[in-house]
């Protein structure tokens, strides 16, 4: 009874962000649009609101009825596109909770237009915050343990950068030196909690210091997207320990980057340090680039520890906390897992595109299972056991090489989600 009215004074250091799109401007096969979810002590707080963003939620195993502030960083529509459809299952929901809704001028303006539009009665409430394009810094939510603050980056339309800061936390307490001490009472833990010092019924003074570790400095959490380099940033992501910057090209498109209001790998890894973050990761890819690692290595190059954004994969800003408390529904593909199918791994395309030409030209190996790739999932292992329906019609009305043919067909595995090909549609990013 004691040690659990304790241990609600000893809290863990809990955030965690989940990526939940990573593209930029368009989607691709294997990417979704900007959005990110910062867990936090039960609680969810987004940033940016791509199209898929409700069903990334759920696949990252995240709650939407948990969102309690939602972050726009600007209009550009890849940005904020699903919040519409966020809002509305929250409705649907039956949600009662104030939900806090935060961007540029214009937001309120923009949501209320829907609600009427689709003649919706909410029955939550929003409270909107929308920051004027004049301001130096604003802070924009402000919490009885976080607070969020907002400053305008350089981008082509007006756009925020944000920071999530945890205000300071108590110390720990020792417990069992307190118990030692002979504090048994909850009232007397608050008091020294609080930085009180306490008078024992015997008379003894117990100072909080004596009990009470330092005051730990709260984590924090830098969300930068769609901005060349800007002091702004910088300041935004002082001391973070995450620092989110988006990465849309490499340094070869560095004129690309400067026109269109992006930054490029090397420029987060400037704000990287001159922020002096302790981790950097990178987002926002252009869709030219179905292998991001060579954004990564760019950014490494300048700044470690910088990793890649990985939709659904968590982050935490201390990476020692226990592991599992968002998990994802779905299966998320191992970074080195070079059989992969989303293309990310210029060394298994290129087999795979081999693979392909000896299927066409070369019977032989075909049946013999060497082209198979080395990945053997179930759908692909019952395949070879018994032949599949469509493979035997169409060997049936195709008439020739049909034995043959059927053979190689049942070794086939099933067709895994091609991405869409480098230059398929990025002429705008
Ligand atoms: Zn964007």
């Amino acid at each position: 009874m004691f040690e659990t009215q304790i241990s609600q004074y000893i809290t863990g250091d809990k955030m965690i962000i989940v990526p939940l799109g990573v593209a930029s401007a368009t989607p691709t096969a294997t990417r979704h649009l900007p959005s990110l979810a910062v867990w936090r002590e039960g609680d969810i707080h987004l940033f940016d609101c791509g199209e898929n963003t409700q069903m990334r939620m759920l696949q990252a195993g995240l709650k939407r009825s948990k969102i309690e502030n939602i972050f726009i960083s600007h209009f550009d529509v890849d940005h904020f596109a699903g919040m519409f459809g966020l809002l509305s299952t929250l409705q649907l929901q039956r949600r009662e909770k104030d939900l806090n809704i935060i961007g540029p001028k214009g937001i309120k303006k923009f949501v209320e237009w829907n609600f009427k539009f689709a003649e919706i009665d909410l029955n939550y409430k929003i409270n909107y915050v929308e920051v004027k394009e004049d301001i130096e810094s604003e802070r924009v939510i402000d919490a009885e343990e976080y607070y969020v603050e907002a400053r305008p980056l350089n981008h082509t339309k007006f756009c925020l950068g944000y920071r999530f800061q945890e205000k300071d936390k108590p110390g720990k307490v020792d417990a069992d030196k307190a118990q030692k001490m002979g504090i048994t009472k909850d009232e007397e833990f608050k008091a020294l909690k609080a930085g009180e010092d306490i008078t024992l019924e015997d008379g003894s003074v117990i100072k909080s210091y004596d009990i009470v570790g330092h005051p730990r400095p709260g984590d924090s959490f830098a969300y930068i997207t769609d901005t060349k380099y800007c002091p702004n940033s910088v300041k935004l992501a002082m001391n973070t320990n995450i620092l989110y910057h988006e990465a849309t090209f490499s340094e070869s498109l560095a004129d690309k980057a400067a026109e269109t209001g992006h930054s490029t790998s090397i420029d987060a890894a400037r704000v990287a340090n001159e922020s002096q973050t302790k981790l950097l990761v990178i987002t926002h890819f252009s869709a030219r680039y179905t292998n991001p690692f060579i954004l990564l290595r760019e950014a490494r190059e300048k700044f470690f520890p910088a990793w890649l954004a990985t939709e659904l994969r968590p982050i935490y800003t201390d990476p020692a906390q226990e592991k599992g408390i968002v998990q994802q529904k779905v299966y998320l593909k191992e970074i080195d897992d070079s059989s992969g199918s989303d293309g990310s791994d210029r060394k298994s395309s290129d087999d795979s595109k081999k693979k392909f030409r000896k299927r066409k030209k070369v019977d032989k190996k075909r049946s013999s299972g060497k082209t198979r790739s080395r990945r053997t999932d179930k759908p692909s292992s019952s395949s070879d056991r018994k032949p599949s329906k469509r493979s035997s019609r169409s060997d049936s009305s195709r008439g020739r090489d049909s034995s043959n043919r059927s053979e190689e067909r049942t070794e086939r595995k099933p067709k895994p989600i091609t991405p869409r090909t480098p230059f398929d549609d990025f002429d705008r990013f």
